[in-house]
């Protein structure tokens, strides 16, 4: 197992399955996950790994994933103004990043509100 740091308060976070975050979710039982019990922030893990998918999301960090990829994945998804593809493609040379690091799972706060706006200037 990895050590994981939880970026908002420094703590290691402790490697757990899901029945500890979701109990109620027999399907994410197996899964595991890195949690930071004080800040309830967690993240997931690469299938059937101990990898992490990016960084400990808190409620607040979680909300904002969702939003970007409300806002980001109608673009390929429903309305089909690009294809997958290409929009991730757009959405990485906007954002200045890598493709391969252009993974909405794995940006912090800011990088989610960027999206959002950029879809927005670009699409709306
Ligand atoms: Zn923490």
């Amino acid at each position: 197992m990895e050590k994981v740091i939880c970026h908002y308060c420094g703590n290691e976070t402790e490697l757990v399955t899901g029945d500890v975050i979701y109990p109620h979710r027999n399907d994410l039982k197996n899964k595991k996950f890195y949690l930071c019990r004080p800040c309830s922030a967690y993240v997931g893990c690469h299938p059937n790994t101990d990898k992490p998918l990016g960084i400990v999301a808190n409620a607040e960090l979680r909300k904002a994933k969702s939003k970007a990829h409300a806002v980001f994945d109608p673009i390929w998804r429903n309305r089909k103004l690009m294809k997958r593809s290409e929009a991730y493609k757009w959405l990485a040379e906007s954002l200045a990043i890598d493709r391969s690091e252009c993974h909405i799972g794995m940006f912090n706060l800011d990088m989610c509100k960027r999206v959002v706006d950029l879809v927005i200037n670009k699409f709306n």
